[in-house]
């Protein structure tokens, strides 16, 4: 099944990208972390795509469909795959389509006072990605990640200037999503307005849209 995951910053659809994509065995595909990576080993694209996401923008779609639609081509999605965090843009996922059939998009919401909380509390491992947070998700020993012990730290973007930038951002680009693929049939909304401890009533609902 080819899945989008739609859903606000910090809404938590890396979490669930990563439950579902193990529960599926379909790969997880996500931009940011492929950023991320390309930012941590320097290389091109990285340096490009760095000067707008410290400052809470959107890489320019040409840069973001060409990474995606290079990843979409590689063995491990022929099953099926998630994409979390592509498209952000009616362009993206105009492009998308013209790439590869989409089957579901999952559309995930939480109030504005559960997103701000989860952006501004997240720390993320800097070398596999594993997501915390300052109050309910702690590292066993402080600063350290329990499953590779690699450095935890707070995303440059999820400091309070960029979160305000990526929260409008979000409105105006990457919203009309919600209608785009509600007009082809395929969005599923998903309440994910639970404390982080009970991800797995969010699952489970996800679990329920994708196969219904
Ligand atoms: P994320 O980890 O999904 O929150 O993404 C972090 C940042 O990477 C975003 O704030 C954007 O700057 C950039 N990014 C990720 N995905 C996309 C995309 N589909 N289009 C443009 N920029 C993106």
């Amino acid at each position: 099944m080819n899945i989008v995951l739609l859903g606000s910053p910090g809404v938590g659809k890396g979490t669930y990208a990563k439950k579902l994509s193990e529960i599926y065995k379909i790969p997880q595909i996500s931009t940011g972390d492929m950023f991320r990576e390309a930012i941590k080993n320097k290389t091109k694209i990285g340096l490009k795509a760095k000067e707008y996401i410290d400052k809470g923008g959107l890489v320019p779609d040409n840069v973001t469909i060409g990474i995606v639609e290079e990843r979409l081509k590689k063995d491990d999605c022929k099953n099926g795959f998630m994409l979390d965090g592509f498209p952000r843009t009616i362009a993206q996922a105009d492009a998308l389509s013209d790439i590869i059939n989409i089957d579901k998009v999952l559309d995930f919401t939480a109030s504005e006072e559960i997103i701000i909380d989860r952006l501004s509390g997240r720390r993320i491992c800097k070398s596999c990605g594993t997501i915390y947070h300052i109050r309910n998700i702690i590292p066993k020993v402080k600063g350290v990640c329990d499953k590779c012990g690699g450095k935890v730290y707070q995303r440059e973007d999820d400091k309070p200037e960029s979160v305000k930038k990526r929260l409008d951002v979000y409105k105006k680009q990457t919203e009309p999503l919600i209608e785009y693929y509600t007009k082809k049939g395929i969005l599923r909304s998903i309440n994910a307005d639970w404390p982080i401890e009970q991800v797995d009533n969010v699952i489970a609902d996800a679990r329920k849209a994708l196969e219904e």
